[in-house]
């Protein structure tokens, strides 16, 4: 893998093709001054295609996010263009002010104030439910 275009920062790979831009935007990528590449459809021999995310910066990682989107998402981390660490993820067990809740009758629709709280139900499909109206997360 190319990575010499990152000094310091994170290399996020094997994300699966179309999950790249979802990750970008759960992680407000959008926001950060630094230099963020998002490559699509990369040919892999593990998934077929694959999406890769490039953060030359060293920005604090929501590692929730990134294992509620995708578990089987590898993150490089890197410094003076080497990488020093891979870590892998997993999907966490409660998802806390990440995504809302699409039902208009949960609480959390109508009380500004409540936190948007999701847990893992069921581990191996990755599916997450509201904790207060059990609508399932998309
Ligand atoms: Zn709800």
């Amino acid at each position: 893998m190319n990575i010499d275009s990152i000094t310091n920062g994170f290399v996020i790979d094997h994300i699966t093709a179309g999950r790249g831009m979802r990750i970008y935007e759960l992680l407000g990528l959008d926001s950060l001054d630094c230099s963020v590449a998002i490559i699509k459809n990369v040919a892999s021999k593990k998934l077929g295609k694959k999406d890769i995310i490039k953060i030359d910066a060293d920005i604090e990682m929501d590692f929730d996010v990134i294992g509620y989107i995708d578990p089987g998402i590898t993150i490089n981390i890197i410094r003076d263009c080497k990488r020093v660490e891979k870590l892998t993820v997993n999907p966490p067990e409660k998802l806390i002010n990440v995504i809302k809740c699409k039902n208009p009758r949960c609480i959390t629709s109508t009380e500004q104030e409540i936190n948007h709280i999701f847990k893992l139900t069921n581990k191996e499909k990755v599916e997450y439910r509201c904790l207060y109206c059990e609508t399932k997360a998309q």
